[in-house]
């Protein structure tokens, strides 16, 4: 007779099965050969570890998938452009992350982490706007294409803002300090230049933490030639872990992670996380600062939009909250920051614009909106405008507002809890 050959326990067999993940898991960590998929794959560890490590790596393959069998109709997608205005012009797209609203003193926060935003002169302030997509990978796509989030996927079928500028007679520049995987990279590749700060090769020697990094590229950028310019900047912002985001002499709010080191889940140590975030918008805020004065100095028709991807959880009620990847979106991520910075010289040629703007700033409105809205800004005509999604325009219409998280699942950003 023939002997039945042992089984394994179920304790064993899990143990086995959670090593085996593990081990496949950190390949790409150790992968010299550099393949596509194990870049991306690293990269957004970097971006929800550890969080979610299995939800990434699905991720990344799903997406792989949807940018490959969309790709021909993406590269054959014409918006056919055009903009009249021969003069010099610089319109710059900044796109912020995990940055609040309600923590910018701009917008009435009990502490001055907004100085400089809230002494600069031409800068409109958005007070009712809401974040389309609670996931970077989701939220910056819908900024860059204004398309609905609940047809989401549209976005992989065509080009960004980035083309329309680009069709536009602009040179087009892409400045991040992320690694920009994914849905992202196929706007950013629209770029005809890109510099990517968080690269692979920087981690390993310069300190990526630092949004000010993408300032020399900026300013290389400035002098460069070119009549017509038009600029993405994608900052770290506000992720966490905070205490890396700003150098010490900004560590304003304490005691902050900076001296006190807390786990970011570790509720006891709201108070410590909390000042440590703001101790992030506090640097942003002249990040921005420095980013409108080297526009400003151009002394061209300029304007200079600030948006927040999403906003962020810090624990702001019993369910304990943090940072931004729950499965239900908490009415703490949509509310985000959206300022419209313009040049003297621009406030001369957008007259009718900014007059809107400023009518429409207490509006109801969606990170969608501002492709539409940028657009009618630089006064660029094209096939698919829609005025009723324009904040400078007076046909501009408050609808209801949706907002897309994991899964492509949407919900009503008016009535999240
Ligand atoms: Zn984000």
């Amino acid at each position: 007779m023939k002997k039945v050959p042992e089984q394994l326990s179920y304790k064993k067999s899990v143990k086995v099965s959670v090593f085996s993940f593990l081990i496949i898991s950190i390949i790409p960590f150790f992968d010299d050969a550099d393949y596509d998929y194990f870049r991306k794959l690293r990269a957004r560890y970097y971006s929800v570890f550890p969080t979610s490590v299995l939800y990434a790596a699905n991720s990344v393959y799903a997406q792989y998938q949807i940018m490959d069998e969309t790709k021909t109709e993406r590269d054959q997608f014409k918006f056919n452009a055009k903009q009249s205005n021969s003069q010099k012009q610089i319109y710059v797209l900044v796109i912020g992350e995990s940055d609040r609203r309600d923590h910018w003193s701009l917008y009435g926060y009990h502490r001055n982490t907004t100085p400089k935003m809230l002494q600069k002169e031409n800068l409109i302030p958005f007070n009712n706007m809401n974040t389309a997509g609670y996931l970077t990978e989701f939220a910056v796509p819908i900024i860059l294409t204004g398309i609905d989030p609940s047809n989401f996927l549209q976005h992989t079928k065509q080009k960004s803002i980035v083309s329309l500028f680009k069709e536009a007679g602009f040179e087009t520049y892409w400045i991040s300090n992320q690694t920009d995987f994914g849905h992202i990279s196929i706007h950013a590749a629209e770029s005809r230049n890109r510099y990517f700060f968080a690269s692979d090769e920087n981690r390993k020697t310069k300190n990526i933490n630092d949004d000010s990094e993408l300032l020399l590229p900026l300013n290389k950028v400035m002098n460069q030639p070119g009549n017509k310019k038009f600029i993405v900047i994608k900052l770290q912002g506000s992720h966490y872990d905070y205490a890396k985001r700003y150098p010490n002499n900004f560590d304003v709010f304490k005691p902050s992670n900076k001296t006190v080191p807390t786990s970011a889940n570790d509720f006891k140590n709201k108070e410590i996380i909390t000042n440590t975030y703001d101790n992030t918008v506090l640097y942003t805020d002249t990040i921005l600062d420095s980013i409108i004065n080297i526009i400003n100095k151009q002394n061209v028709i300029s304007s200079v939009f600030y948006i927040s991807d999403h906003g962020e959880d810090l624990f702001d009620d019993e369910r304990r909250l943090s940072q931004h990847a729950a499965e239900i979106p908490s009415k703490y991520i949509a509310p985000i920051p959206f300022t419209i910075w313009y040049s003297n010289q621009c406030k001369q040629n957008a007259t009718y614009q900014i007059q809107q703007l400023n009518l429409n700033k207490g509006k109801k409105a969606s990170s969608q909106h501002l492709f539409y809205t940028l657009a009618e800004m630089a006064e660029i005509q094209f096939q698919y405008f829609d005025s009723t999604k324009s904040l400078c325009s007076k046909a501009f219409i408050e609808k209801p507002r949706y907002i897309i998280g994991g899964n492509l699942k949407t919900f009503n950003s008016d009535s999240l809890k």
